[in-house]
Formats: structure tokens, C-alpha cells, sequence
């Protein structure tokens, strides 16, 4: 994969010509490009064509390209519970060397089975590291804060009071003013006609 060519106008295949492999040089790259197919998770995923916001650098060092920044998209699931639509922003850190060919640094070799490395036309495939960083940032059990999320906290709440759980306190104050109605009201105004 990584030797194979990429084609230059894919969204995320970015140039790194302009660098010419000049340890130090730098350039920035700022766009919003369409998101690939399966940015996400079962359950939450950033859609097919929908914005990617992209904010990165491209710094030569010795050994290759290093990609850094930030990527911004919004990621569309449902809730867990009810399954009402759940919109997330997804703001994620993308850092990644890419090696020249043959130029891949012992250690990260040792460390990565996968050393991703700049590609034939001096390019380099950002997308499986956007992928990687924006899947980790997506809950698992996406939750929509809603309705059901307040339905669930009132079933708990009222359960009834036992001695290890004694009643809330907020009811208690009511439960007074119960108790006290037929004291105030002895002989029944209601019938006063
Ligand atoms: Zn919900």
C-alpha cells in the first residue's frame, strides 16, 4: 500500500514537493475536503462527502515528512437509548512521519509493523491516520442528552424510599404539607353551601 501510487487528487494524498526534502522546511495546508467512506464506527461515523476541516503542517525532517494538526468534522450516530440522531463535533490531533523510501529510522521500524512512507510523486496518504485518530475519538455508546436521558433519571427517583435509600429530600417538604391539609380544613369547607 504505501508503495503504491496514490492518485494526487484524492482528498486526503497531499504534496510534499514544495518541502524539497530540506530538513526544516515547512509548509501548511488548510482545507475542507470531502470525507472518505467509513470514517467511523458502527454506531457513529462522520458521513461520506460531508466536511472535513483540515489544519495541518508538513515539516521535512531528516528521516522523512512529518504531518501534524488538527482535523474537524461532525459526526452523525444514535443514541444508545433511544436511537434518536446524535450529532458530535470531532475535533482530533493527527501526527504522523512518513518515511523517505528506504530512509525508515530503526526505531520507529522496530516499533511500527506498518512504517507508512512517502509514495512515488512525492506524496503521502494522510487518510489512514485521520481515520485512526478520529475512530478513537468517537463514543462508543453515543447518547443523545435528551428526552430519554431524563426519563431515566426520573424512573430512578422514584423508586420507592426503603430504609437503606430513604426518600428525596426535595419530597419531603410536600409529604409535610399533605400530612397537614386536614388539620387546616377540620370540618370540610367544601361544603359550605
Ligand atoms: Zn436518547
Amino acid at each position: 500500500m504505501q508503495e503504491g501510487r496514490l492518485d494526487p487528487s484524492a482528498p486526503l494524498v497531499l504534496s510534499t514537493h514544495e518541502l524539497g526534502r530540506r530538513p526544516g522546511s515547512m509548509r501548511t495546508y488548510t482545507a475542507t475536503v470531502p470525507a472518505p467512506a467509513d470514517l467511523g464506527i458502527a454506531v457513529i461515523g462522520v458521513p461520506e462527502g460531508s466536511d472535513l476541516h483540515l489544519d495541518l503542517r508538513l515539516e521535512a525532517v531528516m528521516e522523512g515528512v512529518l504531518v501534524s494538526g488538527t482535523v474537524r468534522a461532525t459526526a452523525v450516530g444514535e443514541c444508545v437509548r433511544c436511537l434518536t440522531e446524535v450529532t458530535e463535533e470531532v475535533t482530533v490531533e493527527v501526527q504522523e512521519l512518513f518515511a523517505y523510501p528506504g530512509r525508515t529510522p530503526a526505531e520507529v521500524a522496530d516499533e511500527e509493523d506498518e512504517v507508512r512512507e512517502v509514495a512515488a510523486g512525492e506524496l503521502v496518504d494522510i487518510e489512514p491516520a485521520v481515520r485512526d485518530a478520529v475512530v478513537l475519538e468517537l463514543p462508543f455508546q453515543p447518547e443523545c442528552g435528551g428526552v430519554c436521558q431524563q426519563d431515566w433519571e426520573i424512573g430512578v427517583s422514584e423508586q420507592a424510599p426503603s430504609p437503606d435509600r430513604p426518600a428525596d429530600p426535595r419530597w419531603s417538604a410536600l409529604e409535610g404539607l399533605l400530612a397537614q391539609q386536614p388539620d387546616e380544613n377540620p370540618s370540610g369547607s367544601r361544603e359550605k353551601s
